[in-house]
């Protein structure tokens, strides 16, 4: 019977991310995903990476993954488009600016370079910007982007030269004897064995948490996205804004602009069907901050999940299963923070400490506290 370091459930940013720093640490280990690489939320997310979050881990957490995007060109022999594009949160209230300003104070004290612009330098920074309305912005040089496939295919490449990723391939159960998880068993009848079992299972992490006999507060919520065809290159860097009727999105270093918005009410649930809605307002909110937008034409749009917690932020943890972890709830940030969080769940496997603070993921905090830069 084959014994395996890790199981991990889940081929997506988190599963491959723990995963790669497990094989790192010289681990073998297997990936047991359902579907494909990709096929949850990670291949439909729209690639944002910023590290201006409003609390104290979450910071230390999004600079970590950020140090270690910038090792995968290196690490990976590719590259995967990463770029410090930037982000910048746009303030339309006095109030939306206390509340960046009391952020930046924070992040500041972490060493990051972001700081809070009046309008008049918003106009400089992005001439093509509509800026009626628009009282100033937080702007970090230092957030950016990269291009998730390519992420998710040197992460997978990486894994491949220890271990095993099996695709296509269903968890349904948590061997457990005496308290401690022994392994998974698959769809099928099939049982793999290890002392380690990771729920990285993303918007599905609440059922395999219930295998493990937990339960677990996530939630998922459903998320359109597209992306139009080149346009003309005007170094937009993430533009966030965070009105009811808002929306983020930036442009890709090859032209394209790649976007979202939070839609009001939310939308429960894993549908990812796509609606004209989406594609009608995304095109109205966009333009409205960048009026020469309103000529890009949409080449594609999907949609896909958020894992919610009660707070907006991760759950990454061991639990009361002795050797189940979890490693979900990412709350629309899961890309930005998997490197990190996969690095921290291997430290923590291996060694026995996180190498990070990560006190706010616990699964048993209050959830009182919410992430206000959601
Ligand atoms: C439209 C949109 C835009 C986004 N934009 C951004 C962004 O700009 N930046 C950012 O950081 N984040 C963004 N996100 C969020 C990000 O995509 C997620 O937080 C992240 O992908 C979560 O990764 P994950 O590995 O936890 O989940 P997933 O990628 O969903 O991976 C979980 C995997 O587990 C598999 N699985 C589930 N159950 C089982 C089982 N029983 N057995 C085997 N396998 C199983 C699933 O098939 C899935 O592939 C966006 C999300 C959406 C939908």
């Amino acid at each position: 019977m084959k014994y395996w370091d890790a199981i991990i459930i889940g081929g997506g940013m988190i599963g491959l991310s723990t995963a790669y720093y497990l094989t790192k640490k010289g681990k073998k280990v297997i990936v047991l995903e359902k579907e494909g690489l990709g096929s949850g939320s990670s291949g439909r997310c729209i690639g944002g990476i910023r590290q201006q979050f409003s609390t104290p881990c979450s910071i230390k957490l999004a600079i970590k993954s950020v140090e270690l995007f910038s090792l995968m060109k290196e690490e990976f022999g590719f590259s995967v488009e990463f770029e410090k594009s930037g982000y910048l949160f746009l303030a339309f209230t006095e109030e939306e600016k206390e509340k960046f300003l009391k952020a930046i104070k924070l992040q500041k004290s972490f060493g990051l370079k972001v700081n809070f612009m009046g309008r008049k330098e918003v106009k400089k920074l992005i001439p093509e910007i509509e800026d009626e309305g628009i009282i100033g912005g937080a702007y970090s040089p230092e957030d950016g982007q990269a291009y998730p496939f390519y992420v998710l295919k040197g992460l997978a490449l990486g894994i491949s030269k220890g271990g095993e990723i099996r695709k296509r391939t269903k968890v349904v159960g948590i061997i457990q004897e005496g308290g401690r998880a022994k392994g998974a068993e698959l769809e099928g009848g099939e049982k793999i064995y290890s002392d380690v079992v990771v729920n990285a299972a993303g918007p599905w992490a609440g059922e395999v948490g219930k295998m493990a006999g937990l339960s677990l507060p996530f939630y998922p919520e459903r998320h359109e996205a597209f992306i139009t065809t080149r346009c003309k290159r005007m170094s937009l860097p993430m533009i966030v804004d965070y009105r009811k009727d808002g929306c983020y999105f930036q442009q890709r270093s090859n032209g394209q602009i790649i976007g979202c918005y939070t839609p009001e009410p939310r939308v429960p649930g894993r549908r990812i069907d796509s609606t004209f809605q989406f594609l009608k307002e995304m095109s109205f909110r966009m333009a409205r901050v960048i009026p020469a937008l309103s000529e890009a034409q949409v080449l594609r749009q999907w949609a896909g999940a958020y894992t919610m917690t009660p707070d907006g932020s991760p759950i990454v943890d061991e639990t009361d299963l002795e050797g189940f972890y979890v490693g979900s709830g990412m709350s629309g940030h899961g890309f930005m923070l998997g490197p990190g969080v996969g690095w921290a769940l291997a430290n923590k496997i291996t060694e026995g400490t996180w190498g990070l603070d990560m006190r706010e993921f616990s699964a048993g905090r209050s959830f009182k506290n919410s992430e206000l830069l959601k």
